[in-house]
């Protein structure tokens, strides 16, 4: 193997054929790809281990993808967001009403007054007491004139009335809609909350179970594994099925397939494409 791999010692190098079949440097089928790591040895039953270490970490980013997108999360924040809405709705009708309370009191304040007057200067006509054709006049000037205002104000007092009612009514309606709203968001809030202690407890399970299958797997295994996995999106470990990568889905050409063949049972074997720890099985079509 010399020339192709200067430096590099046949025990590190895997995938080559054995060295009773040499290869020359242009025959050569991977020139550089295992000289990166070193080798690495496990029994196949370790390796298999490992394809359930993969699956139930698989199982685990299933269950925090569920966890992180359940339905009742949007749904309890536009709940949220729209009692919100709502309540501010509701205390702007409840200071309407309160504000048209008072104007009312003052504006009916303002028809007592003008009603007494007029009462008064009704009283002084009816008593005789004036007499004076001009006083009288301008005394039953003031009191037609008391009378119009008293119109107006008493308008007033039931526009005043109107938008009174129309904020009170407006205010129970929001009240109602806001208890509906709460009550609803209550309501999803428990439901999330089911649902999480639901996948917390399957996930609890699962990492139970992982930690048991994981401890089973020889430490500088799992440890590439692991590495593995953080930079390949999860997946760390895949298996060759059908002469492909389960990693990466591609099909091993047939210089990898030799190599694969090649290789001791115990070889951790690596996919040329996407690096992850290729798996043999009896299904991989060797
Ligand atoms: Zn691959």
């Amino acid at each position: 193997m010399g020339p192709a791999h200067p430096g590099v010692p046949p025990g590190h190098r895997p995938l080559d054929p054995p060295s009773a079949v040499p290869l020359t440097a242009s025959q050569s089928p991977c020139p550089v790809s295992h000289s990166r790591s070193p080798q690495l040895n496990a029994a196949p039953a370790d390796q298999i281990r490992l394809l359930d270490v993969q699956a139930l970490d698989v199982r685990l980013t299933q269950l925090a993808h569920r966890r992180d997108t359940l339905p009742e999360h949007a749904e309890a924040r536009a709940l949220e967001s729209d009692v919100a809405q709502r309540r501010d709705l509701l205390v702007a009708a409840r200071t309407e009403e309160s504000d048209t309370a008072r104007e009312q009191a003052k504006a009916e304040q303002d028809v007592d007054q003008v009603r007494q007057r007029a009462a008064r200067d009704q009283q002084r006509l009816e008593s005789g007491l004036v007499t004076n054709p001009k006083d009288l006049e301008s005394l039953q000037s003031e009191i037609a004139s008391l009378a119009r205002r008293q119109d107006d104000l008493e308008t007033i007092v039931l526009d005043i009335m109107e938008r009174q009612e129309t904020a009170g009514a407006r205010a129970k309606e929001l009240a109602v809609k806001v208890e509906e709203l709460e009550a609803k968001a209550a309501e999803t809030a428990a439901r999330r909350d089911a649902a999480l202690a639901e996948i917390e407890a399957e996930s609890g399970a699962v990492r139970a179970e992982r930690a048991e299958v994981a401890a089973a797997v020889p430490a500088d295994l799992l440890k590439l594994y692991e590495k593995l996995r953080e930079q390949q999106g999860g997946i760390g470990a895949a298996r060759l099925y059908q002469r492909h990568c389960e990693g990466c889905r591609l099909e091993l050409n047939i210089t990898e397939l030799n190599e694969v063949r090649a290789a001791a049972p115990d070889a951790v074997v690596r996919c040329e494409n996407c690096r992850r720890i290729l798996v043999r099985t009896p299904k991989s079509g060797l």
